[in-house]
């Protein structure tokens, strides 16, 4: 018996291929496609996403929340652009320049500080201006604009600012986007003011993969999709406009499989109870399958006695509760199960698939949290 693993994640090459492919023909020729590897890469694994997006030229951008995320980019082999969506500290400011990052901007200090580092090392600084539009979230509002446009002008290793963004609230949430359509409206006013103002940014970006789905006048230059990336629609509403506007559910194949392995078999006659709390109780002799993934591995505690999992095509529920570590499935009316068969926790077995989006409505959540989720010390296995 060949073991190689107890409890990892299979990531689709294949499916990855063709999500990116789908991504770019949505973008166009003329856009710029910067794909989101934040969270880990959705929980994917971000060394393993990013050392594969290396080998696509159609992918010139990556978009990254941290800092220590920017580094992990740099490490497996990215050399394009890379664009930081998330706060860096003061006096961790001078890795943009060493790292050739493009850092989003919303604090006045940040830009100052970017601004002496650049003029002291002779060195442009590309930055993106977020644009408080309605989110509530990062960004600038409309009153903030003269202060950062002095600061602009101040230094000339800032110029004007490279990209102007913003962020919608309201786009993958509903099938109304009126509230998106107000965000875009307050995006194009302020980009007016910024022209006023003198600092007119080369490029406008506003696209999530809601956004660039749906709309194309939310895709401006370039286009920040993350969750189809990885296969998944945003949301049920973004697939229902979608589909009302006539497209079809081929865009996107889900390039991740969440997979264990039994690591112990037993009878438990009636009446038995399963797991701590004793939430579970037999009502006939069962047999039970004891698997090494816990709510540690992020697989979440609120699946207790909700969830399943695959095994041999046959679903098995989880019996008790999710422990740290471990967690027990029901096998008693799944023939044939041997230990160390393989199970799977999201994907596909035989005819049967569990998808990330089950798993989420099971746990009261999104698809976005049970991917992010995977803990990054589960094993990425590359397959075709
Ligand atoms: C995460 C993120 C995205 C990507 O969003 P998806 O819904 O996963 O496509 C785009 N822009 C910003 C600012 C983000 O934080």
């Amino acid at each position: 018996m060949k073991v190689e693993a107890l409890h990892w994640v299979e990531l689709s090459q294949r499916s990855l291929k063709y999500n990116i492919h789908s991504l770019a023909t949505l973008a166009g020729p003329k856009r710029t496609l910067a794909v989101s590897v934040k969270a880990n890469a959705y929980g994917h694994g971000l060394p393993e996403v990013v050392s594969l997006l290396t080998q696509y030229p159609e992918v010139d951008y990556l978009t990254v929340h941290s800092l220590a995320e920017a580094v992990a980019c740099r490490e497996n082999g990215w050399t394009k652009a890379i664009m930081v969506l998330g706060p860096i500290l003061l006096q961790e400011l001078d890795a943009v320049l060493t790292l050739n990052l493009e850092p989003m901007i919303f604090n006045r200090q940040t830009l100052a500080q970017l601004g002496k580092l650049g003029d002291k090392a002779g060195v442009p600084i590309r930055t993106h201006l977020k644009l408080e539009t309605g989110t509530g979230r990062q960004g600038i509002t409309e009153k903030e604009l003269p202060g950062f446009s002095k600061i602009y002008k101040k230094y000339s290793s800032l110029g004007a600012p490279y990209g102007a963004a913003m962020h919608f609230a309201n786009i993958e949430d509903t099938t109304n986007h009126e509230y998106a359509e107000l965000q875009l409206q307050r995006f194009l006013n302020m980009l007016k003011l910024l022209q006023q103002l003198g600092i007119t940014p080369q490029i406008r970006h506003t696209a999530c993969s809601a956004a660039l789905i749906l709309f194309e006048k939310t895709r401006f230059e370039l286009v920040r999709p993350g969750i189809a990336v990885y296969g998944h629609w945003p949301s049920k509403e973004t697939y229902l406009s979608y589909y009302l506007k006539g497209g079809k559910n081929n865009l996107f194949k889900p390039v991740l499989s969440w997979k264990c392995r039994i690591t112990q078999i037993k009878k438990l006659p009636a009446d038995s109870f399963i797991g701590y709390g004793c939430t579970y109780r037999t009502t006939s002799p069962t047999r039970l399958a004891v698997l090494p993934v816990g709510y540690f591995d992020g697989y979440d505690r609120g699946l207790s006695n909700l969830a399943y999992v695959l095994i041999n095509g046959k679903r098995a529920p989880i019996r008790g509760r999710v422990c740290m570590n471990l967690m027990m499935a029901d096998i008693t009316d799944i023939p044939g199960v041997k230990l160390f068969d393989e199970v799977v926790l999201i994907g596909q077995s035989g005819d049967e698939e569990i998808t990330a989006e089950q798993v989420a409505g099971w746990a009261g959540t999104i698809n976005y949290e049970i991917l992010a989720r995977i803990s990054p010390q589960v094993p990425k296995i590359v397959i075709q």
